[in-house]
Formats: structure tokens, sequence, C-alpha cells
């Protein structure tokens, strides 16, 4: 047998935003190494198999890394089908780059199923759009984290979608601001886009620190510019829980 890697996004929040391509492949697995930030739920796709959680911390460096690209070249090779199951979309700062390198390495065969990215489910949760036609015509997806631990943020897009910035807020906002984004900037902060018990608030971007409180402690996107707007008369929302808060610290 083809030694064999499916790396299937398991979108950003519960387990039904998963593709069904991604929960079809899953269910051949024989082990599946999962992140942190898929939903256990999914289990139930593939009782069959062995999970081993990669997700914990300490796995993040790059030593945890060299640990991960192992243990998928080792269960690969011994003939095993391994699902690496990443959290939203495995393209998007999933470390997809390194992991596929280690597997062409050994010469091990992959395939790449796609998923929902955190920045689209925040786009559907806040029912507003991340392209706009005319007026937002570009998007572009930012990580706060690099490698050198500084966070750079730029004008590059009408829309710019931070990930890994929760815990920077206030400085997001200052970067933003000397970039030239205005203090007025509509910004528009999710987190745990996808669940039952997700968050959204609305500011602007001068406004961005009173965020940090309301979203402590949980995975959050920040959209800014174009694609954190309101759609004029928008509908009401007719998602199907309850939970959902919706909080406006914009200045009327
Ligand atoms: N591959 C993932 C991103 C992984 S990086 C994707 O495509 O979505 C991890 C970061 O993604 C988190 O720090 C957070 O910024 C963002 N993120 C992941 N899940 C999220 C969620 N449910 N809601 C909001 N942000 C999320």
């Amino acid at each position: 047998m083809t030694a064999k890697v499916i790396f299937i996004g398991a979108g950003p929040g519960s387990a039904d935003l998963i593709t069904l391509r991604g929960a079809q492949r899953l269910a051949l697995a024989d082990v599946v190494l999962f992140d942190a930030l898929t939903d256990p739920a999914l289990r139930a796709f593939a009782p069959q198999a062995r999970w081993i959680d990669v997700g914990k911390r300490g796995f993040c460096d790059s030593a945890g890394q060299a640990t991960i690209d192992a243990l998928l070249v080792r269960h690969a090779r011994e003939g095993s089908v391994v699902v690496r199951l990443k959290g939203g979309d495995p393209s998007v700062f999933g470390r997809l780059e390194e992991e596929l390198e280690a597997l062409g390495r050994h010469g091990i065969a992959c395939e790449v199923v796609p998923g929902v990215t955190a920045a689209a489910a925040a786009a559907a949760d806040t029912q507003r759009p991340l392209t706009r036609r005319g007026s937002g015509r570009s998007v572009a997806l930012s990580t706060a984290m690099t490698r050198e631990g500084d966070l750079v943020a730029g004008q590059r897009a009408d829309t710019e979608v931070f990930y890994m910035a929760g815990k920077q807020l206030a400085k997001l906002a200052r970067r933003l601001q000397d970039a030239g984004w205005p203090a007025d900037t509509p910004v528009s902060v999710v987190s745990r886009a996808g669940w039952p018990d997700r968050m959204s608030s609305e500011h602007r971007l001068a406004d961005l620190p009173c965020a940090a409180v309301l979203h402590a402690g949980r995975p959050t996107v920040v959209t800014v510019g174009m694609g954190a707007m309101p759609v004029a008369h928008a509908p009401q929302s007719a998602s199907l829980d309850h939970h959902q808060a919706l909080v406006q610290t914009r200045a009327s």
C-alpha cells in the first residue's frame, strides 16, 4: 500500500463546518493527528482511528513541529492512512508548508482537503461580506505573530483580517493607524466564530483595545476596513442558536 497522508481542514468551529469531502476522508483514517482548535465531536466520523493530540502547548515551537513531522512520516510508512486534521483551512496559518516538505522528503503522497477558514466563518456570523462590489476588492489575511515576535500591520487591502491578534489589540490599533488607517475605520472582532458560543463586537479602530476583555482567552479574528462595515438594511440573523452576543462599542 502506498503511504499517504490526508490533510483535512476541520473548519473553525462546530463539527458540522467540516466539508463533506473532509468527513468522508476522515472516515478512512487509521490514525488522526489533530490540533487543539478542532471540535472533539469530529471523533464520531472516525471512531475506528487512533486519535493523537498534537495541539498541546509545547508542540507549537520548532521542536514540536519536528515531532509532528516525525509522527506523520512514521505512521504513513507503517502503511496507515494518516489524517492530519487542522483547524480552519490547512493552507491558512496552518504550518502546512513544513509538513508537506517533510513528507515530500520521504516520498510520501499527500492530499489536501480545504476547510472553512476563520475569516470566512466570522464574515458569515456577522453577515459582513469580506468583499464588496465596487468598494471592497481585495482581502488580506495577516498574522499578528511573526517569527521575530513583532506585530506588523499595513494598509495592503480594502479589508484586512488579522489572525492571532487577540492578545495585541492595542498594539494592532496603533500600528494600523500608523500605517494610514483613519481612527474611525470600522473594525469587527469575532471570537470562536462558527461555534454556538461565538461572540462579536464592532468598533472604530481607535476603540479597538476595548475588545480585549470581551474576547480574552478565545480564538479571535479582527476584520478591518470595508469587510467590517455592516450591510445597509441588514436582515435579522436567522441563526438557529441563541448564544451569539453582538456587542457594540462604536460611538454613535
Ligand atoms: N488554519 C486556521 C488558522 C490557524 S491559526 C484557519 O484557517 O482558520 C489560529 C488562529 O486562527 C487563532 O489564533 C485565531 O486568530 C484564528 N481562529 C481559529 N479559529 C477561530 C475561531 N473559531 N474564531 C475566531 N478565530 C479563530
